[in-house]
């Protein structure tokens, strides 16, 4: 069995008393133990803000560019060994935890690209000056500078690659060190990923600090210039958000939390159509990739009542072409669950499910292996379209995913899909411009990416559930509120704007003007 150590202070720290147990998703056995019980997190904190901070805006964009390069070309050179250990802890198939560790390597090569763009500086002007008096020498011009605390991130257990990667691409780049705290369950992928940064990223010292397992005390020891970017359930976010320290220093929080995406199908399409079969590619993907437990997964599926049959049909016929069992068998297409925890809250929301009165319609629950952390994927039916509330309220972290037939009208769809609360990402599937069109105006409030799916692209998308780092990640209301990614957009958080009023020649020689 390995234990799992946490690198801070600039060396590799095992923690004392009180052990988390990581087990395999596969057959339940126990494979790590971590602790982080007497690890000194105040100092850690401190050598990151006094020694990493520094170090890091002593170098420019392009400089930092170069450590995410490395960064990145350390996961692609890993890439088996990390997919074997994701097997194993998360009971991911090849493909999922590719998923996971080539979005970790692509997000950062896509960052060390951005960074050539930016040049050599180590700020950001922000916008053009601006004339805020009658005098045309006194202006004001905005610029944005890394904060000068650490970014604390703490991460979901479902993408510990990627999670811990897009983050760490974005606040590296602005010039702020980084202090990643994987979910417990699954943080043998991260710490492995840690070594490797730590050994072949050269990265520069206090750059980067890893955390493995409890959390503890760190929010205590927050500072009004660190921040915190979390990633995980709502319940967690709110007790980060209320924290006494973090309300008393005015840290700021980015909220990535769970989200009940959509599929709408517009009542143009015909079934056997283009459009019609990348509808069934998405929502049997989303269903079955991960086993259901991405944040981005379609929860939520509209059918116009008139294309119902057919649709129902189409769906089967893909769903049943998945494989549930062994993640290692090339054969598998449906791996395990991460945790007994997830296996457990699964199996209560489905039979929470049942009880609100929706019904399966596709899937059998007892076609999965006895061992390990299994849940066979399953489609459920209700006809209360935007009253079904336990749909609306509840996301189910698994395969799982439920059918609610509408009218086929713009309004009932939105009515439907706003009443899950604000959300990461809903697609739209129609080729008629004038029904989509309004649709996605009216969805666009609820979230922060939309997909709209047509016969123009059917062949072409990116897809529903991948997170694309030139596009923003996030959503409002139960998705947390929170922005990443976007390109440069994802460094803002980490950066402080600034006002500068002055004389506009001066402020031209010490700051430049905006390309
Ligand atoms: P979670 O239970 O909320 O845990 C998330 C992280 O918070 C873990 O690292 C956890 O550490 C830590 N944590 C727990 N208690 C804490 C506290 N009191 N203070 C500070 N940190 C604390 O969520 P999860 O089960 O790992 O993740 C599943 C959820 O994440 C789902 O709802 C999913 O939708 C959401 N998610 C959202 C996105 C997105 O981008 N929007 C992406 C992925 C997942 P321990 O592991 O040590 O408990």
């Amino acid at each position: 069995m390995r234990t799992l150590s946490s690198f801070i202070n600039g060396s590799w720290q095992t923690g004392t008393g009180r052990t988390s147990t990581l087990y395999s998703a596969v057959t339940g056995e126990p494979i790590a133990e971590t602790s982080t019980a007497g690890l000194d997190l105040d100092g850690a904190l401190n050598y990151a803000r006094t020694t990493g901070g520094p170090n890091l805006r002593a170098l420019s964009f392009t400089e930092r560019g170069a450590l995410l390069s490395a960064m990145s070309k350390s996961l692609r050179n890993h890439r088996d060994e990390l997919i074997g250990l994701a097997a194993d802890n998360m009971g991911a198939t090849r493909g999922d935890a590719k998923f996971d560790i080539d979005g970790a390597s692509g997000t950062l090569a896509y960052y060390a690209y951005l960074a050539k763009s930016l040049g050599d500086r180590n700020w950001l002007l922000d916008g053009e000056q601006v004339q805020v008096s009658r005098s045309k020498r006194f202006v004001g011009q905005h610029i944005l500078t890394p904060r000068r605390g650490v970014a604390i991130h703490i991460n979901a257990f479902n993408f510990p690659a990627w999670n811990m990667a897009e983050k760490a691409a974005c606040a590296l780049l602005a010039g702020v060190p980084v202090f990643e705290k994987p979910g417990t369950a699954t943080s043998l992928v991260a710490w492995r990923i840690g070594q490797l940064w730590v050994e072949q990223a050269g990265l520069p010292d206090g750059a980067f600090s890893l955390l493995c397992g409890s959390v503890g005390q760190l929010l205590d020891h927050a500072q009004s210039q660190d921040c915190i970017v979390f990633t995980g359930s709502g319940d967690t976010a709110a007790k980060i958000k209320t924290h006494p320290n973090v309300i008393s220093q005015n840290v700021p929080v980015n909220v990535e939390a769970d989200s009940l995406n959509g599929a709408v199908l517009g009542p143009d399409i015909e079934p056997g159509s283009d459009t019609f079969h990348m509808f069934l590619t998405e929502v049997a993907r989303e269903l079955t990739q991960k086993a259901g437990q991405k944040c981005t997964a379609i929860r939520r599926i509209l059918i116009p009542e008139a294309l119902l049959e057919a649709t129902l049909e189409g769906l089967g016929e893909r769903l049943d072409q998945h494989v549930v069992g062994d993640p290692t068998d090339r054969k598998t297409t449906v791996g395990a669950l991460s945790t007994p925890a997830q296996k457990r809250d699964v199996a209560a929301g489905i039979a929470a499910l049942e009880a609100s009165g929706a019904r399966r319609v596709w899937g059998d629950p007892s076609a999965v292996p006895a061992a390990g952390y299994f849940v066979a994927p399953q489609v459920f039916l209700t006809n209360d379209g935007a009253d079904a509330a336990f749909v609306h309220d509840h996301e189910v972290f698994g395969p799982v995913a439920t059918v609610l037939p509408y009218d086929g009208t713009v309004a009932e769809a939105a009515k439907i899909i706003a009443r899950g609360g604000g959300g990461l990402v809903t697609s739209v599937f129609s080729n008629d411009r004038n029904w989509a069109g309004p649709l996605l105006l009216e969805l666009a409030p609820w979230h922060g990416r939309l997909m709209w799916g047509s016969a123009k692209v059917h062949d072409q998308g990116t897809g529903h559930g991948a997170v694309m780092p030139s596009l923003l990640h996030g959503g409002p209301g139960r998705a947390g509120g929170g922005a990443e990614l976007g390109g440069e957009r994802g460094l803002h958080f980490y950066l402080q704007r600034t006002a500068i009023q002055g004389d506009s020649a001066l402020l031209k020689r010490v700051f430049g003007t905006a390309e």
